[in-house]
């Protein structure tokens, strides 16, 4: 990956001394359940400067929060902002109570509902499309159908993929739109994460900090490279990962 740089290479340079250092979390910081190399040091260095700004859509940051200090890794909730969770909050303050079908991992779907969303598969007046384990055929033909017939659909992230450990691609929330578009072309589908400004936007708010005092690091050019330019946020991108050698895990039968 051209002009990418190492973690150790930024901890040297002067980015970990701006007001605030905002990070992509998968490929930058961990990858599955594994902390990658010299992400406690950039913990260690920029405390409460730093912020996880992530297209994450199967954790709430609660959720995320917990698992990374499993990891050693002891992140507040409040400095996490995430696709997914972000998706939740806005659809349930733009159509409080209504009927959402959110296709996501649990966390999300217990967030819609304690925000007062009501979760429904069969009549929804929305849906939601996040990285949904349990996404299979059947919820692709159901969904098919309901957004050929024009119900509205709003996904938390575009990414195709994510690396493992060792580098190999783990599907993201876009192979499942890939599914949708391919069956139902010629979709608009609003997006809510990177490459849009919006999360790093957020962070920055909550941060007080303006754009031209923070640095945002990540490993994908078109998705975290291209939203920090949208924000005017300097951006950093850093060396995915694994080597991309051996042989790609065998999936799982459904
Ligand atoms: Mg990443």
């Amino acid at each position: 990956m051209t002009g990418a740089v190492g973690l150790l290479d930024f901890l040297a340079g002067s980015g970990p001394q701006k007001a605030a250092v905002l990070a992509d979390l998968d490929g930058c910081l961990i990858s599955g359940a594994q902390l990658l190399p010299h992400a406690l040091d950039l913990f260690d260095r920029c405390g409460d400067r730093l912020w996880i700004v992530s297209n994450n859509s199967s954790d709430t940051a609660d959720t995320l929060a917990a698992r990374l200090a499993a990891m050693g890794f002891a992140m507040q909730a409040a400095q996490i902002v995430l696709a997914g969770e972000e998706t939740i909050r806005r659809v349930a303050q733009e159509r409080p109570g209504q009927r959402v079908a959110v296709h996501a991992a649990e966390p999300l779907c217990a967030l819609a509902r304690q925000l007062g969303l009501i979760t429904d598969h069969n009549a929804p007046d929305v849906a939601i499309l996040a990285r949904d384990p349990g996404f299979c055929l059947a919820s692709l033909t159901r969904l098919t159908a309901q957004v050929a017939r024009g119900l509205p659909l709003i996904v938390t992230n575009p990414d195709l993929n994510h690396p493992d450990p060792e580098g190999h691609p783990v599907p993201e929330t876009g192979a499942l739109l890939a599914a949708l578009t391919a069956a139902v072309p010629g979709l608009a589908i609003p997006t809510v994460g990177k490459p849009r400004p919006d999360l790093l936007q957020l962070a920055l708010a909550r941060a007080g900090v303006a754009p031209a005092d923070a640095v945002f690091i990540g490993d994908t050019p078109e998705t975290d490279g291209a939203a920090a330019r949208a924000a005017g946020v300097e951006f950093v991108l850093l060396r995915r990962p694994g080597t991309l050698s051996g042989t790609p895990p065998e999936a799982q039968p459904c």
